[in-house]
């Protein structure tokens, strides 16, 4: 650990998630999300059933915690919400057999994919990365982990979110296309995975545009609840 004083700038703060009944947060290292992981999401928004799901990521520091308004982000007109379980990893590495993965797990958690849809949308088509559709400030509220030594490991439960009080996204986390070890192990091929790291699962069906002044609440059955709101865009 290098002294704060020894940085050119001051030593930057740790992201965070809070651990629900707990002081002590957990430190988040990497953010991962699953793209296609719901096979009535991957309809609605019209790609090929057939691909399997893959990996993108998002920045620790754009983690938001419960009960954040979020700013309506700048540059998009389609600014949607994508409800997700959060997996929270206390240990990793490369190449992690599926049959031990959930032995890096620390626990489980709701969180929420923003993005930008229709950024995301325009970069697909013009072959470019998603970066600037799902990378923005705030970008990934996530509630309260669970640890799964209180909870064990939810391979079903139904996953659900609503606006202003009015459902729009319901599915089942055993409609995952890849489960939880299956992602854990397909995503230490691509890069080693550590304590730390948390992979947001994938979003069931019903995905929306949000507007400023907009409720969001969203939770996963034995897992947990998160809420936050929409503000208005910084001037
Ligand atoms: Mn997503």
């Amino acid at each position: 650990m290098t002294a704060s004083s020894s940085f050119a700038i001051p030593a930057l703060p740790q992201p965070v998630i809070a651990v629900a009944g707990s002081d002590k947060p957990f430190p988040v290292r990497r953010v991962w999300c699953v793209g296609r992981n719901y096979l009535e999401h991957i309809r609605e928004l019209g790609n090929d059933e057939r691909q399997p799901p893959f990996f993108f990521a998002k920045h620790a520091d754009m983690v938001a915690q419960a009960g954040v308004t979020v700013p309506y982000p700048q540059l998009t007109k389609d600014f949607q919400h994508e409800v997700e379980m959060v997996v929270a990893l206390k240990s990793g590495g490369f190449n992690i057999d599926p049959q031990k993965a959930l032995d890096c797990v620390y626990g489980y958690g709701v969180g929420v994919d923003l993005t930008r849809r229709d950024l995301q949308m325009a970069s697909r088509k013009k072959e470019q990365p998603w970066e600037i559709g799902k990378s923005f400030d705030m970008g990934a509220p996530c509630g309260a982990l669970r640890p799964a030594s209180e909870i064990g490991h939810p391979a079903k439960g139904k996953i659900w979110l609503s606006v202003n009080g009015t459902e729009r996204q319901k599915g089942d986390l055993s409609e995952m296309i890849w489960n939880v070890p299956e992602i854990i192990g397909k995503l230490s091929l691509q890069v080693s995975l550590g304590a730390g790291d948390i992979i947001l699962t994938g979003t069931p069906a019903g995905v929306a545009a949000l507007q400023p002044g907009d409720k969001i609440d969203c939770g996963i059955d034995g897992v947990g609840t998160l809420a936050f709101s929409i503000g208005n865009p910084i001037a």
